[in-house]
């Protein structure tokens, strides 16, 4: 069976600052990064599911056939960031 988790991209990640800015390489970055000092951001840690998914019942969802509470994939982005 497949394990399915948060994409380890710089907008989970603690290191960023609300400009965008990361405060390890000090410059710009955005979602499509990433980088071997990536620190998942504490508030994520423990609430990642499709319940709390920006894409739940919505076209985004990369599954929509498997998207339930308590599911998880690759795919999800938190409802509270922008
Ligand atoms: S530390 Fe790495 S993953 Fe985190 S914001 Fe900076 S570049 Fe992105
Ligand atoms: S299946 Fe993935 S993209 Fe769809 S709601 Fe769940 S976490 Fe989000």
């Amino acid at each position: 069976m497949a394990i399915i988790r948060l994409a380890n991209s710089c907008n989970n990640c603690e290191n960023i600052l609300e400009t965008g800015r990361c405060t390890v390489h000090g410059v710009k970055v955005s979602h499509s990064y990433t980088c071997d000092a990536f620190d998942m951001k504490a508030s994520l840690q423990d609430d990642r599911n499709c319940l709390t998914c920006i894409r739940y019942e919505t076209d985004n969802c990369a599954n929509p056939q498997k998207a339930a509470p308590g599911m998880l994939c690759s795919h999800w982005a938190p409802k509270n960031v922008a």
